[in-house]
Parts: C-alpha cells; sequence; structure tokens
C-alpha cells in the first residue's frame, strides 16, 4: 500500500511539474509537498533601507526530502539570483510564482537551497508595506503575509502545514526599532549607521504566522512581566496613556487561557505592535501580534464599550496563539478553526476576566446578526469551506468564519457542558502541539472526553451550508393553560436541511420569573408535552440566552404582547434578544420598518443598556436611509434629530452622550440638524463633558458635503487648517469622496483602480463618503465597473477589502434599476465561483431592500 501510494505521489508531481508550473498553490501540490518534505528550516538576512523600493537579502533553506523527486519553491514578484542546490548552481527560473528545484539537483534525505533574492516593498499591494509618517515625516516597514504573500517577501513553501524554524537577521538604520516572531539575540554595526540584528530562532510556525516590522518604534511603559506594546514615535504620548489598560488585559488573558488550556504561553515572548492603517484589526504573528492602532488609540470618542471592543480584540489574538499558531489548520478549508475558536473564546475569557459586564448580550449583538444576515443568502457557504487553491482562500474570510462558526461553537459548549467542552480543547491542543490538525480531530477530541457522538452534529453545522428558522405554535385552554405547543424547523434556503438544534425556550409571564425548557429539536416537528399544562405565558421567545444559532421569530401573538412589552422588560439580554427578533422580522418584510423605528424612538429615552441602545440607534438609521419610503423618512426624521440632540446634551451618563452625538451625526439631515452639527464643529456648542477627537469632526464634516451644506465648502478648509496631520489628510481625502458631483466620484473611481500609491485604508475608509446613503444616483454608474474590478481586487488587496468594497458599492443602491443590475451581471460576466458567491452574499441585503420598500411603499 505504501509503495504504491509513493508511486501515485511520483506520478502527480511528475504531471504537476511536467508542463508549466500551477498558478498560485493548488490543493494537490500542497498535499504532495507535505508529504515529501519535512524538517524544515529558514535562515534569511535582509537589508532594509529607507525609502527604496525593494528590500534584498540571502536565504538558506534546509529540509529533508523523502525522495529525489522535483521541488517547487514559491516565490513571485521579485528577484532570485545565485541559486544553489546541495552546491550546485541552478537556473533560476521563476514561472507562475514558482521556480522549480529539478530533481537531479534533490537528494532524498538533507538538501539546502541557497539564494539572493530582492522583494518588493510598497505603500499598497505588496508583502512588505511601507507607512509614512506625515506626522514626523518618518517611515515604518511592516509585513502581512497570511493567507499567502510570504512567497512575495522570500521563497518560501507558503503553505500552512509546512512548518519551519525561522532564523532572521535585519539589518537597518541603527535609529530603527525591529522586531519579528521571538526576542533579539544580537545587536552590531556594521557601519554607514547601519546595524545588524539577529532574532533568536523561532520555534516551527507556519509561513504566514512569520512576521517583521521596522522603524523609529517607541516601546511603552517597558515592565517586566507584561507584554511588550510597541507604537510609532509620533504617538507615543497618546500610547502611554492607553498602554496600561492594553497590557493588564492582555496579561490576564495569558493567565486565564493558560490555565483553561492547560498549556503554557507556547512561544518564548508575547509583543503587540500597533501599526497605522494596518489592513484589519489585527494579525496574530506567533509572539508578535500586529495591531491596527486605531483599534487601540481611539480615534473617536470611545464609549465603555468600545473600550470592551477593544478587549475582544486583544482576547482574540492571543487566543490565536494557541488556537492557531500552536496548533494550525491544515488547509485554509478549516479557518474556521482558528477564526471561530478565536472569537468564541475572546468573549468566554472577558466574560471570565470581567464577570459584572453582560458579555454574552454583547456575543449576540456583535457576531449572530452579522452571521445570520450572510448564512441566509444564496452566497453563504458552510463553516467548512473547499479551497482548492490557495490564490481563492482570501474568499473564506467573513461572517461565516468570525461570526457563524464562533455561534455554533457557543451551540456546541451547551450541548457538551463546559467541562467537556474545556476538556476536548485541552486533549486537541496537546495532541497536536507545533503541528498541524484539520476540524475532524477537533470532533474526535470532543468525542472522546465526552463519550458523545457528534458525527451528525458536525455533518449539519460544519459540512452543510445555510441555516433553520425555528417557529411555535401554541394555544391555551379554557383554563389559561397551554394545550398545544409545537416547535417546526425549515431550511431558511429552502435546501432541506434539517439541524440538530439544541435550545432552550422561555415561557414569559406578567408578573414573576418565566419558566425555562430546554429542548432538543433534531427532526422537522416536535410537539413539546413538557410544554402542556404551563400556565398560559404572555409571550414564547425561542432561544432565550442565545444557545442555538437560527432565524428565532416571534409568532404573531408573541409579537403583539412583545410589543407592547418591551419597555419593561427589566433583562437586558432578554430585551436585547426580543429587539434583534423584531428587527429580523424588518428584514424579512414581515414587519413594517416604520413601525419598528416608531417603537425604537418611543423606547430609546428610557433605554439604560448602551449597548442596545447604541445598536437601536444604528436600526433607525438604516431604517430610516433604506427601509422607509422618502415621505415617511421626511416626517420621522425631525423626530429623530430632536430626541438624538437632547439626549446627546442631556443624558445623564457620558457614555449616551456619545451614542446620541454619534446617532445625531448619522440622522440629521433638515437646516435644523446640520446647524448643530455646524455648531458643534464650530465650537458655538459643546457636549458636556465629552471631548470631540478628529475622526469625530471629520465624520460631521463628511456628513455636511455628503448632504450638499451650503457651508460645507467653510467647513472642510477651516478643518483642514485645523487638523494637518497625517490622519487629518487622510480623512480630508475620506470627506472629499462624499461630494455630490459627478467629476469628483470619476476621480476618486479612477484613483481607487489605477493609482498604486494610495494606501489601502485610504481607499477603504473613504468607500463609504463615496457611496453616501443619499446619492445613489450619483454612484449607480459605478456599480457595474466596481463589480468588473472584482478579479483585480481579489488579486492584488488584502483580505478584507474586497468585502468592504462590495459592501460599499452595493449598499450605496436600493432600486429595483440597481438590483437588475447587479442580476444581469452575475447572469453574464465570467467569475470565479468565490467571486460569484461573494455578490450573492452581499446583494441580498440589497434585494431585501427593494422588497422592504415595495411591500411597505
Ligand atoms: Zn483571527
Amino acid at each position: 500500500m505504501r509503495n504504491l501510494l509513493a508511486l501515485l505521489a511520483l506520478l502527480t508531481t511528475n504531471n504537476l511539474l511536467a508542463a508549466t508550473p500551477p498558478d498560485g498553490i493548488p490543493r494537490e501540490l500542497a498535499r504532495q509537498r507535505a508529504a515529501q518534505l519535512s524538517g524544515l528550516s529558514y535562515h534569511l538576512r535582509l537589508t532594509l533601507t529607507p525609502r527604496a523600493p525593494s528590500a534584498s537579502g540571502h536565504e538558506e533553506l534546509q529540509f529533508r526530502s523523502s525522495s529525489s523527486a522535483p521541488v517547487l519553491l514559491d516565490f513571485r514578484e521579485g528577484i532570485v539570483a545565485n541559486l544553489t542546490v546541495n552546491g550546485v548552481a541552478v537556473p533560476a527560473k521563476m514561472e507562475n510564482g514558482h521556480i522549480e528545484l529539478p530533481a537531479s539537483a534533490i537528494h532524498a534525505g538533507d538538501n539546502t537551497v541557497s539564494l539572493d533574492f530582492t522583494a518588493p516593498v510598497a505603500t499598497a499591494g505588496k508583502a512588505i508595506t511601507r507607512f509614512e509618517d506625515k506626522d514626523d515625516n518618518t517611515e515604518y516597514l511592516y509585513t502581512l503575509f497570511v493567507p499567502m504573500d510570504a512567497e512575495m517577501a522570500f521563497p518560501c513553501f507558503d503553505q500552512p502545514d509546512l512548518k519551519g524554524r525561522f532564523h532572521l537577521e535585519l539589518t537597518a538604520p541603527d535609529n530603527w526599532t525591529v522586531i519579528s516572531n521571538t526576542p533579539i539575540e544580537s545587536h552590531s554595526p556594521v557601519g554607514d549607521g547601519q546595524r545588524l540584528t539577529m532574532f533568536s530562532e523561532t520555534r516551527p510556525i507556519s509561513t504566514y504566522l512569520f512576521a517583521f516590522a521596522a522603524g523609529p518604534f517607541r516601546k511603552v511603559h517597558e515592565t517586566a512581566g507584561l507584554p511588550g506594546l510597541y507604537v510609532r514615535q509620533s504617538k507615543f504620548k497618546k500610547a502611554e496613556e492607553e498602554a496600561p489598560e492594553v497590557q493588564q488585559t492582555t496579561a490576564q488573558g495569558i493567565d486565564y487561557l493558560s490555565n483553561f488550556f492547560a498549556q503554557p504561553f507556547p512561544f518564548p515572548k508575547y509583543d503587540l505592535v500597533l501599526i497605522p492603517g494596518f489592513a484589519y484589526g489585527g494579525m496574530e504573528h506567533a509572539g508578535a501580534t500586529f495591531l491596527r492602532e486605531e483599534s487601540v488609540l481611539f480615534r473617536t470618542a470611545p464609549t465603555h464599550s468600545d473600550h470592551l471592543n477593544r478587549d475582544i480584540l486583544l482576547l482574540h489574538e492571543l487566543t490565536h496563539q494557541w488556537f492557531g499558531d500552536l496548533t494550525t489548520m491544515r488547509w485554509f478549508d478549516d479557518l474556521w478553526l482558528k477564526e471561530g475558536f478565536a472569537q468564541y473564546m475572546a468573549y468566554h475569557a472577558l466574560a471570565a476576566l470581567k464577570p459584572k459586564e453582560n458579555i454574552w448580550k454583547r456575543f449576540y449583538q456583535s457576531i449572530k446578526p452579522a452571521a445570520y444576515s450572510i448564512d441566509s443568502t444564496k452566497g453563504t457557504t458552510p463553516i467548512y469551506q473547499n479551497i482548492a487553491n490557495l490564490k481563492d482562500a482570501k474568499s473564506a474570510y467573513g461572517a461565516i468564519v468570525y461570526s457563524k462558526a464562533p455561534g455554533v461553537i457557543k451551540q456546541l459548549a451547551f450541548v457538551l457542558g463546559e467541562e467537556n467542552f474545556r476538556d476536548g480543547l485541552r486533549l486537541y491542543l496537546k495532541e497536536h502541539a507545533y503541528a498541524n490538525a484539520e476540524w475532524s480531530d477537533l470532533v474526535h477530541a470532543f468525542e472522546k472526553v465526552s463519550g458523545k457522538s457528534l458525527q451528525e452534529w458536525a455533518a449539519m453545522w460544519i459540512r452543510h451550508r445555510g441555516m433553520p428558522q425555528v417557529d411555535v405554535a401554541w394555544s391555551c385552554n379554557a383554563q389559561d393553560r397551554i394545550d398545544h405547543f409545537s416547535v417546526m424547523q425549515h431550511d431558511v434556503l429552502g435546501e432541506g436541511g434539517v439541524w440538530p438544534i439544541a435550545m432552550q425556550i422561555e415561557l414569559a409571564y406578567p408578573e414573576g420569573a418565566p419558566t425555562r425548557l430546554r429542548v432538543q429539536l433534531n427532526t422537522e416537528k416536535s410537539d413539546l408535552q413538557e410544554a402542556h399544562a404551563k400556565p398560559c405565558p404572555q409571550y414564547v421567545f425561542l432561544n432565550d440566552q442565545d444557545f442555538a444559532y437560527g432565524r428565532f421569530l416571534l409568532d404573531e401573538r408573541s409579537r403583539k404582547a412583545v410589543i407592547k412589552r418591551l419597555g419593561g422588560v427589566s433583562d437586558a439580554f432578554e430585551r436585547t434578544l426580543l429587539w434583534g427578533s423584531l428587527w429580523d422580522s424588518v428584514r424579512e418584510a414581515d414587519f413594517a420598518p416604520r413601525e419598528f423605528l416608531e417603537l425604537a424612538l418611543r423606547l430609546l429615552p428610557a433605554e439604560a443598556d448602551e449597548s442596545l441602545a447604541q445598536s437601536l440607534i444604528g436600526h433607525v438609521t438604516t431604517g430610516l436611509h433604506r427601509y422607509v419610503s422618502d415621505a415617511a423618512r421626511a416626517q420621522i426624521v425631525p423626530n429623530a434629530e430632536a430626541l438624538a440632540s437632547d439626549r446627546m446634551l442631556h443624558s445623564t451618563e457620558q457614555d449616551f452622550r456619545i451614542i446620541w452625538f454619534r446617532g445625531l451625526r448619522a440622522i440629521a439631515e433638515s437646516p435644523q440638524g446640520r446647524a448643530q452639527l455646524k455648531d458643534l464643529l464650530g465650537g458655538k456648542l459643546a457636549i458636556p463633558g465629552v471631548d470631540l477627537r478628529p475622526l469625530d469632526r471629520w465624520t460631521m464634516v463628511t456628513a455636511l458635503i455628503a448632504l450638499n451644506d451650503p457651508d460645507a465648502d467653510s467647513v472642510l478648509a477651516a478643518e483642514e487648517k485645523r487638523d494637518q496631520s497625517g490622519d487629518g489628510q487622510k480623512y480630508a481625502y475620506m470627506a472629499k469622496a462624499a461630494r455630490p458631483d459627478a467629476a469628483s466620484k470619476q476621480k476618486y473611481f479612477n484613483d481607487y483602480l489605477h493609482d498604486p500609491s494610495r494606501p489601502e485604508d485610504w481607499i477603504a475608509q473613504s468607500l463609504g463618503g463615496f457611496n453616501y446613503w443619499n446619492q445613489s444616483d450619483l454612484t449607480l454608474p459605478y456599480l457595474k465597473p466596481a463589480l468588473e474590478a472584482l478579479p483585480q481586487i481579489k488579486r492584488d488587496r488584502k483580505i478584507f477589502f474586497l468585502l468592504g468594497w462590495l459592501n460599499s458599492f452595493i449598499d450605496g443602491q436600493r432600486s429595483p434599476a440597481a438590483q437588475a443590475q447587479v442580476r444581469e451581471f452575475l447572469a453574464t460576466a465570467s467569475l470565479d465561483k468565490d467571486l460569484q458567491l461573494k455578490i450573492l452574499e452581499v446583494s441580498d441585503e440589497l434585494d431585501r431592500t427593494v422588497k422592504i420598500r415595495q411591500r411597505f411603499p
């Protein structure tokens, strides 16, 4: 059997190498290399030069090969010279992002590859990114390799299951600080104001987890026992204020997770590096997490929720050190293994660290709506996503792995019980430390510790796409007792799925505690005997405490009762879930958006929960700008503005003054509303106790420009004069994207696609202004070109950019005409499957908008 397999592998290898090397990294190539190669170590010597368009260096790569079959090394967009394999010169021919090391040069056993290389460095679109700090005219370089850009920085085997030990030597200006995965072993001057830094060798890590950053970074609050925190020098003062909280949360998280996983922190040190304009919230490089500076040093006046969201980000990246870095998915089809658990464990850890916070309520708010809004579309995928080629891995990132997966994991913890859940994770991490694993390994670990079979559960929740809607039918008899109670599920997409659902049902009464029933629904319909003869409830809610995953709308009788009672529901979590269910009904075109908005505006003044109030204000904004008719909006806006203004100035709690300020800025459109924004900008009006920060101010400027306020130009000029910082220049670019004129849109659109020097986060931040809610007519001509640009964006941009792009351009529209354009594009364009699914996913919101507006004109 073994020989036969080896022969098959050899045949496959020869097939792969006979013709032109494949584009990207096909799954088959990855499998074949993982079978052939082991014991990898990379010795990299790299020189970083200020302002240079590239970095160059020398590499020695060692590995064992099980045979003398040829090997494909990955490298794209750079230059290779002086290539030798085991001392024999080999032509450095690069084709389709690969260099072929011929069979004649490869030994069965140990091999050494030696080469010189040059890799591109740029402000956008490359693996090594340059950030130019306009505040003090300095520059910073940093890497971001996930999912397959390490091969744009140096020749490597760029797949997660070929872990290597990295030994990095960096030469850089001697006034720069350099940070990488491991502690620094030594520094030595090399003349010309340059210094060589040697880092100690890493443990075995995947290529996408290797990283470095360099520039005049400064270390904040260096305290023994606390993780290091690095920031660019121009933000040092600001970072000093925030650092203690960030470092404390991280240190507490390390203690908590080490205990929970029964595994000490897996790497020799842990640093946090703040990167301005970083493409995502954070990236969990082993031992050196990079965080988006803006997510840590707030650019707007922060609320309590903003602080807790920052904690979640810190704990998410921290969890990855175990879940992702110590034990890594074999291939990106199991991306959910690391992302789902990092997200779930971040909330789990924060719930333990801050037991007074209602963390699971926040989990519901941040996680579930995002998951449901994708999982109910034709563009959804299973949690486990088949990825045939690593070049398609970017498309796996999105709410299915970041939101559905943690939602499903919460359900799993409920099914298994907390102890089994914890023991299963411990076993999984122990068995696969410094190695790779697949979802089935995790399922086996849970089965082993719990003695329960999870095969059916996994088949539906991990391998099957979509979600259930669960409904209830109930009635009471003349004695006011329940005489009928059945729960039913159906597949939201109509594809015939039936899920095993564990849930807790609440029977609510006007007085006294509710009755809670734990229910397992494994079939399409179940009559619930245990509910019979219970006192007749005021209303029924099927997903009490949010244990289950699915759509849980209120039955008609319950909905009426809830609308009457909602303001009086004392438990904030329950109130949040009921509001969420009503909003789901709005999005199903089953409940008039105007009715929802009026209810929200009536109950908001008394709402005591900040994050619930914040999400309701968000729903009101969406409802006004998308779902209700223009006539209804005109009627509602003055009241909404007046309420927002009053609460912004007179709420007793500062957090509420801040969220109502944000609400006013979002909904203001009348002359009175705009006048208030101008008064806030001009200093005639102040919010008690709240110092507005630069981004608060710039978003007001953006709104005034977008709404075509007669004073917009002078307001913009005043703000540009007032804020000339690097951030200020970026925000001015964002604000001007909202200009309601065709020439300006043309200029911006051109810039987005054809100016390679424009930093990616400038574009990302300006897309909302470009597609402002009131400018659909101006932006409709760009809808189709935006869709046509998707292949280019998929290739050149970082992971989340494409989704942000699609959301902005499609959500800028709400008409049947726009809907028709999207549908026509889908029907006629020849597109990669993953792009097709993304369009289906994102355009679902446009479909809903059109449907809601038609149903409730
Ligand atoms: Zn993550």
